[in-house]
């Protein structure tokens, strides 16, 4: 058995391959062990998706939606309890409408002589960087593509020996070429719920897919609550995609063709 990643031998690893981070609630998208080796993923877990999880835009998020990691923590975020003492805000998954608050002992009283307060929470965040995002999709382009040959005899040795996949595999890996750029949008609101069958009231926390234009160019197209990023899979541009959006009423791949409501 060979990595998908780096090619080597990795019959004796041991960790299974989160397609999309558990952090992101991700328990549906997983390659067996092997596929992609320890090291492989040991170096994806630091150096991919850490810093994209982290930053300050996905942090928050996951406070927001209440996301926890798989420990079980929710990202914590900084707040202000007005008239302007620093607090930092934590929440549970299991309490999603408790906030429980850590802050001085000056704040503490001033909450206490009013008995009031007023807590504001800040909106705007820094995205990850362009690169880290680049990164992170083209992990999960590759992965996903995995996914969906498990089944297939030779569906993995295909894509291990397809040298058309090296330049992509090479930027996830080892982050060369410097730059691969990646499209990024907002197609519905972070906070958008939805009905299933019985009535039940969900969001929409990750969904991907491919999208191939007539041009034969291949994109992967992930959306993360709402926010849709596509990485072209044959090269370091985006034009064609920009295209097929002005030809397709900038329509989302997600929600159109053969994923049309
Ligand atoms: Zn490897």
């Amino acid at each position: 058995m060979r990595c998908l990643f780096c090619k080597q031998d990795s019959s004796g690893s041991k960790s299974v391959e989160h397609v999309v981070p558990e952090s992101l609630w991700n328990t549906q998208h997983i390659l067996p062990r092997g596929v992609v080796c320890d090291s492989c993923n040991n170096y994806f877990a630091r150096k991919v998706e850490k810093p994209f999880l982290d930053s300050q835009a996905i942090s928050r998020l996951r406070f927001t939606q209440v996301i926890p990691n798989k420990r079980g923590r929710v990202p914590p975020s900084e707040a202000i309890l007005l008239p302007g003492f620093p607090v930092v805000a934590y929440r549970e998954a299991s309490t999603p409408y408790t906030l429980s608050l850590q802050t001085s002992p000056e704040a503490l009283k001033h909450i206490a002589n009013n008995k009031k307060g007023t807590l504001l929470l800040p909106i705007n965040a820094k995205p990850p960087a362009s690169r880290t995002v680049s990164r992170f999709l083209a992990k999960m382009a590759i992965e996903a593509m995995a996914l969906r040959l498990l089944e297939q005899p030779d569906g993995i040795s295909y894509l291990i020996d397809e040298p058309q996949l090296d330049p992509l595999r090479n930027f996830a890996r080892r982050g060369q070429p410097q730059e691969w750029p990646h499209h990024a949008r907002r197609i519905y609101d972070a906070d958008r719920e939805l009905l299933d069958l019985d009535g039940h009231s969900y969001q929409t926390v990750h969904e991907f897919d491919y999208l191939v234009t007539e041009k034969q160019e291949w994109y992967f197209i992930f959306a993360l609550f709402g926010l849709e990023l596509a990485i072209n899979i044959g090269g370091p541009e985006v034009d064609g995609y920009m295209e097929w959006l002005r030809e397709n009423k900038e329509r989302s791949p997600l929600y159109s063709g053969k994923n049309a409501p």
